[in-house]
């Protein structure tokens, strides 16, 4: 890395401050006083890992976690609550949409703050953390709701919580006899890979299903630190899926989006969700249009492993739930399908006709 500043001491703690931004050299002082008034609004930190695998402050690492004057203007179409999360709680740290899943929120605390974050309003090290009585009331809810038969836990991030609390959580849930299973959302394993304890892998084992999700999105972040954490994972028998959002600058392209998916592919962990910005407050900078992600996602197809390969999602403004965005290769009318050399096939109807193709 050699455009990388010589380590100081502070890059072996987590940055927050503008003041340590500056020092660091990922803002310049022309910039601080808008960068002070982002921060008043929005939690920033970048700990030591995720520092480290910054080249420079626009590069696909640094353009997700530092945080910039851009993030002081709302767009028309910006919502503060973008997929209508808080009008789908039933109790403090719940959010139920679907019937048979449910997400548990135990605290709103990051190992960083991405600056394109869904709930950026919500996030924050001061922020949400469930005491015992809180925690209580939404198992009371789960245990009270047979249909729900897994239960996310997200936030913030659980794996930012104690290996006593986790596992106590853990156990918990474990014990509602209807669920059967537990799925884990977290950024850890990239951004801070010295939290994946061997206490806390343990308390994320269960005799119930348990799976986890890892949010990553440039290859980058798959760091020898960041394998070995998720080696860890692996090797208690929790199968890893990945998830990513589709990112102006950060993986916007076919190759940054073929590194990222193959990292994963090649770490043992499943591409499940390119996820389509959501609009929150201040992160048009990230705006890439669907019909940009549906053809990214067509220039991969039959180029990589089939294993590399997300469901493109779209959460709906207003909180009517993720829907897939293709691309679509049903041509219409729906009689032929296109192959990704453009070359188009009959397909087969239920009744037994075959199209020609047109
Ligand atoms: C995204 C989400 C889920 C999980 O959806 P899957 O498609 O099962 O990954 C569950 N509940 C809420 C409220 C969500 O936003
Ligand atoms: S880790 Fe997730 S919840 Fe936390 S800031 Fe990033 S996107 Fe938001």
């Amino acid at each position: 890395m050699p455009s990388c500043p010589a380590p100081s001491p502070a890059s072996s703690r987590t940055l927050r401050t503008p003041q340590e931004l500056l020092e660091a050299g990922l803002v310049d002082a022309a910039s601080l006083p808008e960068i002070a008034k982002v921060e008043e609004r929005y939690a920033t930190a970048i700990p030591p890992a995720f520092r480290s695998l910054i080249e420079n402050p626009d590069d696909p690492i640094g353009r997700q976690v530092i945080p910039s004057p851009e993030e002081l203007i709302t767009a028309s179409h910006e919502l503060a609550d973008p997929i209508g999360d808080d009008a789908l709680s039933p109790v403090p740290g719940i959010v139920h949409r679907y019937a048979d899943r449910a997400l548990l929120k135990p605290l709103l605390i990051c190992p960083l703050y991405c600056r394109f974050c869904f709930r950026r309003e919500h996030v924050g090290p001061d922020g949400g953390l469930l005491d015992e009585a809180a925690l209580e009331r939404a198992f009371s809810w789960l245990r009270a709701h047979p249909a729900i038969r897994e239960v996310i836990l997200t936030g913030g991030d659980p794996l930012m919580l104690s290996a006593r609390r986790l596992d106590h959580i853990m156990h918990e849930l474990a014990a509602i006899p209807h669920v059967t299973t537990l799925r884990i959302h977290t950024r850890v394993p990239v951004a801070a890979p010295e939290k994946i304890t061997d206490e806390l892998v343990a308390a994320m084992d269960s005799e119930k299903a348990v799976w986890l999700v890892v949010h990553a999105n440039h290859e980058r972040e798959f760091s020898p630190e960041a394998r070995a954490s998720l080696k860890k994972i692996q090797r208690c028998g929790i199968p890893v899926l990945g998830q990513s959002v589709l990112l102006r600058g950060v993986n916007d392209s076919a190759p940054a989006l073929e590194g990222l998916f193959r990292a994963m592919v090649e770490n043992q962990v499943k591409p499940y969700y390119l996820h389509q910005l959501d609009a929150a407050p201040g992160t048009a900078r990230f705006h890439v249009p669907i019909e940009e992600g549906q053809a990214l996602l067509a220039s991969l197809r039959g180029r990589v492993t089939g294993l590399a390969w997300p469901t493109y999602v779209l959460d709906i403004p207003g909180g009517y739930g993720k829907v897939p965005l293709g691309p679509d290769y049903l041509d219409q009318p729906r009689a032929t399908v296109t192959d990704p050399n453009g070359q188009r096939h009959a397909i087969q109807s239920p009744d037994g006709t075959i199209a020609a193709p047109s």
